[in-house]
């Protein structure tokens, strides 16, 4: 079973939506243009039910099967957000709005997660019950989160939940998957080192919060490279620097840095966050300054499901004719949180050699949506076959 006929018929209409949707980018839990447009097909699909702000501003819509016998209840998981990014592909539909642009393609999960609502809803050959999830604030926010805060799961009694991203640089169409552990627990540190500002030209009277900031980014180096185990996998990056004065005579009297923790299980999550304010306050101590320190933990790891990514690896191969093996990603995902929730599994699908998500180059490929749908009709109708 290669793609689907009826949605190679719908590429067109889905391809509109998707553009109109990257004209409109919206941020974080602000979805509210997109979430009013999701809402308003799935009710002019025929879906069975849907209800908007859950999760703020998340859209749920149900379809039920020709029958509901089985008694099961499968989830399918789009997000809906855009990224503080001025867009520069040029494109004909490229976003209208300065500083927001679609650089994850969420407006194409959007999209074709509403092409496979479509579809579901006219013909309905399966039997149980599918519930269509459309989340904010991926990129931040956790609106996966907030919406199983809001009772996603037991409100709608979902037993597993599929998700979906593209990924540039993977052939156009090509799926890949991986059991267990797939996307990274993502945290992030702020520490403010306090010295002793003052007259550049007489540092023996200050107490120079540049130099001990420096040397304490050399030192988080060691995180990863001496605490930490070479077979496992972390990221520990300083992302931000900033002196609190930015003159030329001037020894700052604080010295901010920000970054990042990426890692993949929890005794090295909890190792980093350790070592970080270890190394923060000694390092200070050391050049007689001080070091406040704080370590915010963000999405967990997100792990599929063995079962689960079996069966999506299979319904994959019915469409593609392969699988193949997607490497671990130090990115976050905050489908994660849906994953902790119930069995599921996570897939990617490729959307070609186009610029990567978060580049302002990057645009969804609408060629892919097809195979994507596909892959959402072919979940439903596998999972749960009609009588
Ligand atoms: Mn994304």
């Amino acid at each position: 079973m290669p793609v689907r006929n009826r949605f190679a018929e719908m590429l067109p209409e889905i391809t509109a939506w998707r553009r109109d949707l990257h004209e409109h980018p919206e941020l974080l839990f602000e979805v509210h243009r997109t979430a009013g447009i999701v809402a308003e097909k799935l009710r002019a699909f025929g879906c069975d039910e849907v209800v908007e702000g859950v999760g703020r501003t998340g859209v749920v819509g149900v379809i039920r099967g020709r029958s509901t016998a089985s008694g099961r209840v499968i989830g399918l998981r789009a997000d809906m957000d855009a990224l503080p990014i001025t867009e520069a592909t040029g494109a004909a539909h490229a976003s209208k709005v300065p500083g927001m642009m679609h650089a994850c393609g969420h407006d194409g999960h959007t999209a074709m997660l509403l092409g496979a609502a479509k579809y579901l809803a006219e013909t309905r050959h399966f039997d149980g019950t599918v519930v269509v999830i459309f989340q904010p604030a991926e990129e931040g926010g956790g609106g996966g989160k907030v919406m199983c805060d809001d009772g996603l799961m037991k409100r709608w009694g979902i037993h597993e939940v599929y998700g979906m991203h593209n990924m540039p640089g993977m052939p156009l169409g090509q799926f890949a998957i991986r059991a267990g552990a797939f996307f990274a627990a993502t945290d992030q540190f702020r520490i403010i080192v306090e010295g002793k500002g003052g007259h550049a030209a007489k540092p023996h009277d200050a107490v120079d919060t540049t130099v001990v900031a420096a040397q304490l980014v050399t030192a988080l180096q060691t995180v990863a490279s001496r605490n930490h185990d070479p077979v496992r996998n972390l990221v520990v990056s300083v992302t931000s620097f900033t002196t609190s004065s930015q003159a030329f005579n001037v020894i700052p009297q604080t010295v901010e840095l920000k970054g990042t923790v990426r890692s993949m299980d929890a005794e090295t999550r909890a190792m980093a966050e350790q070592r970080i304010t270890e190394l923060a306050q000694g390092v200070a101590a050391a050049f007689g300054a001080r070091a406040d320190v704080t370590y915010n933990r963000g999405y967990p790891v997100m792990e599929n499901h063995p079962e689960q990514t079996e069966f999506a690896a299979e319904v994959a191969r019915q469409i593609a004719g392969d699988c193949h093996d997607a490497p671990l990603i130090m990115g976050g995902e905050d489908f994660a949180y849906m994953l902790e929730e119930r069995p599921g599994a996570y897939i990617l699908v490729g959307n070609g050699d186009t610029a990567m998500v978060h580049h302002p180059e990057y645009d969804f490929d609408d060629n892919v949506i097809p195979a994507g749908c596909s892959w959402w009709a072919g979940i439903v109708e596998n999972r749960m076959p009609a009588a």
